[in-house]
């Protein structure tokens, strides 16, 4: 009897927590809702605006803007193309550029963007900075953030459920949100996994195309970045963003579908 009801209660929660990731159509097990990454996620942006610098270049600033929000755009038409506008609920995209050296950009839940000045020597251009920018949002979007988080309460608190860590150790519960997005914390930096950098490369690839943005810049982009991976300190994008040596033909393999959206 009790073996029933455990089976059917692990059932229940499979059935609530499994979650399709657009696009690839990948199943993924996420135990946390995204109502509540959002607003823990939101305290987390509003918490790292306040203890860093935006960057006073006004024109950078302007184009890491427009980027997202060609971005933003693109993936609310193919989200509405798909009939997974709903996915984009409770969504308040914002779009800052940091001033510090790290060569680093992230984006998470709710699609809160953040860009360091430090990268854009590799960004090169607004095409380079589109490959970036719809990379990180492709994370954000393929919910990779729900996933992890998942995975890292299982794992490091007993299988406490997301309210459950937040109301008793509220900052731990952030530092952990700042960690599962790569944006760095006092837990340190999480990689994404081979699947998700494969996942966010070609729904990256399709959401810059429609913004407009040759797709095709990706590969250049992904060679000067892995460029920068050789010497002592290799740059955080790449410690967050692992490349299994994969990822240059991982990036051809996607293009045609990607080019298929893009306008010249
Ligand atoms: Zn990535």
């Amino acid at each position: 009897m009790y073996k029933k009801i455990i089976a059917f209660s692990v059932a229940v929660v499979m059935l609530v927590a499994c979650t399709t990731v657009p696009i690839t159509g990948r199943r993924q097990l996420n135990l946390v809702s995204d109502a509540q990454m959002q607003s823990l996620s939101y305290d987390a942006y509003n918490q790292f605006l306040k203890e860093n610098k935006l960057s006073r270049d006004a024109q950078a600033t302007a184009m890491v803007k427009r980027a997202g929000q060609r971005i933003q755009r693109a993936v609310e038409q193919y989200m509405a193309a798909n009939g997974l506008s709903q996915e984009l609920q409770g969504f308040e995209w914002e779009f800052n550029l940091i001033e510090d050296d790290q060569v680093n950009a992230w984006a998470m839940a709710g699609g809160k963007t953040v860009v360091y000045t430090g990268i854009l020597p590799v960004a090169q251009n607004e095409t380079g900075l589109a490959v970036i920018m719809g990379h990180e949002i492709a994370h954000a979007i393929a919910k990779h953030g729900n996933e992890r988080m998942s995975q890292q309460l299982a794992q490091q608190f007993g299988g406490q459920t997301l309210s459950a860590l937040a109301g008793a150790q509220p900052g731990t519960a952030q530092n952990l949100v700042m960690a599962v997005y790569g944006a760095g914390s006092q837990l340190g930096l999480l990689k994404y996994g081979r699947t998700q950098e494969s996942e966010a490369d070609r729904l990256g690839l399709i959401f810059m195309a429609m913004a407009g943005y040759n797709p095709e810049e990706a590969v250049s982009f992904w060679k000067r970045m892995e460029a920068k991976g050789g010497g002592q300190a290799p740059p955080e994008f790449l410690s967050t963003h692992p490349s299994a040596g994969t990822r240059q033909a991982d990036l051809q393999k996607h293009m045609p579908e990607a080019l298929k959206y893009y306008k010249r």
